[in-house]
């Protein structure tokens, strides 16, 4: 069965996005994209070309969704002024592409489903057990991929107790794995590459071996220095730049 990448959360930063592509570069047979291609960062038309050129299959963020024109009222001040900075940068093609992306969940035949947020809702949060609890039931299939936290790990139910997991990397490790176990159920995210929340500021991405029934976590640094000076350019807002360096 094909190996996949599985990626999210790129937000416009094309240095992370490239980092992660060379890392993973003759891992994986085809690529799954699971939203917020675009917002925050400096990249946005660079972004979508590139996910192009890898046929990447990629489902809508909600900042997908209002950088081609949604409605964005229940964004934070900072997130809108991106919105709006992307908008005005996005080529009317790409801002056509964005519009058709479809929303999550989506399932492949290997027996995956994928989804932004949420089983349930696209813009809809899994931080804690208790939210994840819903997607897990709902879920036709034992392994669902999910993105917009930012935060690489996910959600494990055996024996009916939901518990959170994060992986773990030693000093300097790019990465950790993860073998599925078929009697289980998991939620998974492969993390954020354009704007980590987990306290890492490395790009982050996921590898599926479905023959081997196994996911591998992974972290690649790339040069956020870079990025932070073509945001501060583009006049795009300072919290946005300097969270890049903290990974929070
Ligand atoms: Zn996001």
């Amino acid at each position: 069965m094909p190996r996949f990448l599985v990626f999210s959360d790129v937000h416009a930063n094309l240095t992370a996005l490239e980092a992660v592509l060379g890392a993973a570069d003759g891992l994986w047979d085809w690529a799954m994209c699971l939203g917020d291609v675009v917002g925050y960062g400096p990249d946005p038309n660079e972004v979508i070309d590139r996910i192009l050129q890898l046929n990447a299959f990629t489902i809508r963020g909600n900042h997908d969704k209002a950088c081609c024109g949604a409605q964005y009222a229940d964004f934070n001040p900072t997130a809108q002024a991106a919105v709006e900075w992307t908008f005005r940068q996005l080529r009317p093609d790409n801002r056509a592409w964005l519009r058709k992306l479809p929303g999550g969940p989506v399932s492949n035949e290997n027996g995956y489903v994928f989804v932004h947020g949420s089983f349930e809702d696209e813009d809809k949060y899994l931080f804690s057990s208790e939210e994840a609890e819903r997607s897990l039931d709902l879920a036709p299939m034992p392994v669902t991929f999910f993105g917009h936290t930012h935060v690489q790990g996910g959600f494990v139910r055996e024996n009916g107790q939901v518990e959170a997991f994060r992986p773990t990397y030693a000093s300097g490790e790019l990465s950790v794995a993860l073998a599925l176990d078929p009697t289980v159920r998991y939620l998974i995210n492969p993390g954020s590459v354009g704007q980590p929340r987990d306290g890492d500021p490395r790009a982050a991405f996921a590898l599926v071996d479905p023959e081997r029934g196994g996911v591998e976590y992974r972290r690649i640094a790339y040069d956020i220095a870079a990025v932070q000076q073509r945001m501060e350019k583009a006049g795009l807002p300072e919290p946005l730049v300097l969270r890049l360096a903290f990974g929070r």
